[in-house]
């Protein structure tokens, strides 16, 4: 019987989709592990899929707007 290693199991810290991929295949670098800091400092990471991934990105990107405008003094 063949066997096939180098495969790592995926869950998503948001949506709960689960998948196992090649290591390193494309499929997988569409994953991607994030860190968020809250207010009071505390960093936790989280694994999303791609489709959560790019939600995430949408916020933060909002987030840097808002937070761009805060360092130039300007009103939020
Ligand atoms: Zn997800």
């Amino acid at each position: 019987m063949a066997q096939t290693k180098g495969y790592t199991h995926y869950a998503c810290d948001r949506c709960g989709k689960s998948a196992f991929m090649v290591d390193g295949s494309a499929e997988a670098r569409e994953w991607r592990e994030v860190r968020r800091v809250t207010a009071g400092g505390s960093e936790s990471v989280k694994l999303l899929c791609p489709e959560c991934r790019k939600s995430y990105e949408d916020l933060v990107t909002k987030h840097d707007i808002l937070f761009n405008s805060f360092m130039r003094r300007e009103e939020v």
